[in-house]
């Protein structure tokens, strides 16, 4: 058993790693969140009353009690997820990202590497510092290729440009300072949990209540799917066993146009959820004004995560598209309060 600081832990992905550090794996986990409007102690629930599950609303900017928080909880392992995630709201209002994403990590890493150098020999040795990210930071492909660890750096997004700016920090800290840092880019999540501004939960909701189903622009643009359970174990195994100073892609190899995604939420809502009232939800499809900048294609050569670690995502797009929506049905109460108190759905907004 170790002890597993988690960044980040009351979001979408990172209560996944939660949920599966605690629940499957037996580790001791202390979540540092700030709890914004993405952060809900509910996507905690099922192993919130472990004794081996801790919790501490912070930010990660606040030093002084990240520093504390350090000193008291003594992780073996830290996993950095606090971010601000989502595209839209960083054309509106770039200013949280960069202080959060990049200020943020910063600060972290400062924290994180006094920490480490405090430690004795042997503790020093086993310190691992997972910094998570996306492959939004290498910009966009066309029809061709794939994102590799090698392939440059064209972040296109205020969002994609912070997270670029903080991967570049990890390394730095890494190659100056010697921390033990690993670092993963991985593709577009979907799953339980799943905020219901992106792109897969708004159209399973809007679907299930008839609204009409935004796409940006001709729905033409790509990108590569993960199941986030999927995910989850693969940032575990990097966490663990990822050799310090590198990086590893992570990708469910499960391309899609936005289309074909909605298209697939519309047929699995219809055979799950039928309403005579409603009808196909296909209809209800409605193109809207594309995003500014949007990236056309992502899409991810997974292979060294493959060799070295052995990853491979158990869950097809198909299979865990099904399950994500059976997940949306069963957990009404979950999602009906966010959809009526944070986000009342005004914006369009989509695609993490
Ligand atoms: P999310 O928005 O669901 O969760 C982010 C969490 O960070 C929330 O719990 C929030 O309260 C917390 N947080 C925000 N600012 C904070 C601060 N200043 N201090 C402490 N906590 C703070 O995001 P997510 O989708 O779970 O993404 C997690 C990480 O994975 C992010 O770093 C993101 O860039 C990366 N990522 C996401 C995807 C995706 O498809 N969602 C894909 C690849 C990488």
């Amino acid at each position: 058993m170790k002890r597993f600081l988690v960044t980040g832990g009351a979001g979408f992905i990172g209560s996944a790693v939660v949920r599966h550090l605690v629940g499957d794996l037996g580790h001791q986990v202390c979540v540092l969140d700030k709890l914004t409007y993405a952060g809900n102690l509910e996507n905690l629930e099922p192993i919130a009353r472990s004794a081996r599950f801790h919790f501490a609303r912070l930010d990660i900017c606040d030093v002084a009690a990240v520093r504390a928080l350090f000193a008291e909880f003594q992780p073996e392992v830290v996993m950095h997820l606090a971010a601000e995630s989502h595209v839209d709201r960083s054309i509106d209002g770039p200013a949280a990202f960069i202080q959060t994403n990049v200020v943020g990590t910063f600060h972290l890493l400062d924290v994180a590497h006094d920490y480490w150098q405090s430690l004795p020999p042997d503790g020093r040795a086993g310190f691992r510092f997972h910094h998570v990210s996306t492959d939004e930071v290498f910009g966009s492909l066309h029809d061709e290729g794939l994102f590799s660890e090698t392939s440059p750096y064209q972040p296109n997004s205020p969002y994609s440009a912070s997270k670029a700016a903080s991967d570049h920090l990890v390394r730095a800290w890494n190659h100056t300072y010697g921390l033990p840092a690993v670092a993963s880019n991985c593709s577009n999540n979907y799953g339980p949990y799943h905020f219901p501004e992106k792109l897969i939960p708004l159209i399973i909701l809007n679907g299930l209540e008839g609204k009409p189903l935004p796409i940006y622009g001709q729905g033409d643009n790509i990108r590569d799917w993960l199941y986030v359970e999927d995910h989850a174990r693969a940032l575990v195994l990097v966490a663990e066993q990822g050799r310090v100073g590198e990086t590893y892609n992570i990708g469910g190899s499960s391309e899609r146009t936005n289309l074909q995604v909605v298209e697939a939420v519309c047929d699995l809502v219809d055979e799950m959820a039928p309403d005579a009232a409603i009808g196909p939800r296909r209809e209800l499809i409605r193109f809207v004004a594309d995003r500014p900048g949007h990236d056309k294609r992502y899409a991810i050569d997974a292979g060294k995560i493959k060799r070295e670690l052995g990853f491979t995502p158990r869950e097809s797009f198909e299979t865990g598209l099904r399950k994500t929506v059976r997940w949306y049905l069963d957990n009404e109460a979950w999602w009906r309060r966010l959809r009526t108190s944070v986000y009342r759905g005004e914006r369009l907004g989509h695609v993490a």
